[in-house]
Formats: C-alpha cells, sequence, structure tokens
C-alpha cells in the first residue's frame, strides 16, 4: 500500500528511513530518465573498435584519428566538423610529438572500414 504523502509522514510521525538498495534504486532512475545531448552515443563504440585508443573525446559519429606518439580520437556529429578539425590539427599538429597529416584519419563509425 502505498502512502500518498510520501516522504511528509503522517500526522507528524517521522518517515521510515530507506535501506541503501531503494536509495541506489530512486538515484538510477533519476540518472535513466534525465534528457541526453544525443539519442546515440558512439564513445564506447570508438573504444570497442579502437581499443589501444588512449583516449576518445567529443561526440558523434565522425571520429577523427590521429595515430602519432599515441592513438587519440575525438567524435564529431558531421563530416564537416571532423574535417575542419583535422584542417586543425594537420596545420598545427595534434600533440607535440605528432608525425604529421598522414596519420590524421577520419573514419565513419556507422559505416564498416
Ligand atoms: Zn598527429
Amino acid at each position: 500500500m502505498k502512502h500518498p504523502t510520501n516522504g511528509r509522514g503522517l500526522g507528524g510521525l517521522p518517515r521510515p528511513a530507506l535501506t541503501s538498495e531503494q536509495t541506489r534504486g530512486r538515484a538510477a532512475q533519476t540518472h535513466c530518465t534525465a534528457p541526453r545531448r544525443s539519442p546515440i552515443n558512439y564513445r564506447p563504440a570508438a573504444r570497442r573498435r579502437w581499443p589501444e585508443a588512449q583516449w576518445v573525446d567529443g561526440e558523434g559519429r565522425w571520429a577523427l584519428l590521429a595515430r602519432c606518439y599515441s592513438l587519440g580520437i575525438s567524435l564529431h556529429p558531421t563530416l564537416i566538423a571532423a574535417e575542419e578539425w583535422k584542417r586543425l590539427i594537420d596545420a598545427v599538429g595534434c600533440a607535440p610529438l605528432c608525425l604529421g597529416p598522414s596519420r590524421h584519419r577520419i573514419v565513419d563509425l556507422e559505416g564498416d572500414q
């Protein structure tokens, strides 16, 4: 039976303390109903595809890979955004030990190459 006064107590009686399990359940529920920025999260997909990646950053289906000192991946929502970022790191380097534009590549996470 549910109390309609949930949490406020009945006639001044203190409400029963929640078990830690109940508290965790509520926290998880709150988290799951929170609005998300993007319906699909590509980071886990990128991690699975390139487990050797040192870091994966950003969000989106277009992955810009920089295989220089170590493999770093930035994700972008559009190909244009990924190309813009690639031009930037091609010009200034992806890291202090950048090996050059030939090591930078754009991959579509929805594709299979
Ligand atoms: Zn580089």
